[in-house]
């Protein structure tokens, strides 16, 4: 079966080589916190779909999670590159990744193994692939006539609008009361 995501292994090893700092020239940010907290971004420099910046319909599931297509980036940055896919080609964050990279060992601790780990979650919340909530028609939400959910659970439960009287449910009882 083709890869929905970048492994664990592929993540840990982009960790390692980062040392915990964002890809990005002259940018020294941290990727993970001490803390846990998850401020870095797994980037793929082709995008993961159709659509996206720099994608390549050439490349193959497999090529588009691969070590040689994810770039480490701090939140910022991650934003910069895609808003401006054309300044920040393909080649460009290529050249970026191999200079951040270059000369850095390949050692990694239990606690970059662990953040290495973090990231990944972080990533999967992004994608909605670990089979969180997608909020629709709430505030902050998506707001479409139409929402497409792909996800790897078997089932998607569509859940009432917060504050609708279906997501409350004693008043859903006694609407159903009233009703029948
Ligand atoms: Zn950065």
């Amino acid at each position: 079966m083709s890869p929905r995501e970048p492994s664990l292994p592929t993540v840990k090893r982009l960790f390692a080589l980062s040392q915990n700092r964002c890809a990005f020239v002259n940018c020294d940010v941290p990727l993970v916190e001490d803390s846990g907290t998850v401020t870095g971004i797994i980037c793929h420099i082709r995008a993961r779909s159709t659509g996206g910046p720099r994608y390549d319909p050439k490349q193959t599931a497999d090529q588009r999670h691969s070590f040689e297509n994810l770039i480490l980036l701090c939140n910022r940055h991650s934003k910069v590159v895609d808003s401006e896919p054309r300044k920040y080609s393909a080649e460009l964050l290529q050249e970026m990744k191999e200079m951040h990279e270059r000369n850095r060992l390949l050692e990694l601790s239990a606690s970059d193994a662990c953040k290495a780990e973090l990231l990944l979650k972080d990533y999967r919340k992004i994608y909605i692939r670990a089979g969180g909530h997608v909020m629709v028609n709430s505030p902050g939400g998506i707001q479409a006539k139409k929402v497409v959910v792909k996800t790897v659970k078997g089932t998607v439960k569509v859940l009432p609008p917060d504050g609708s009287i279906a997501s409350d449910l004693e008043r859903r009882n006694y609407t159903k009361h009233l009703i029948d």
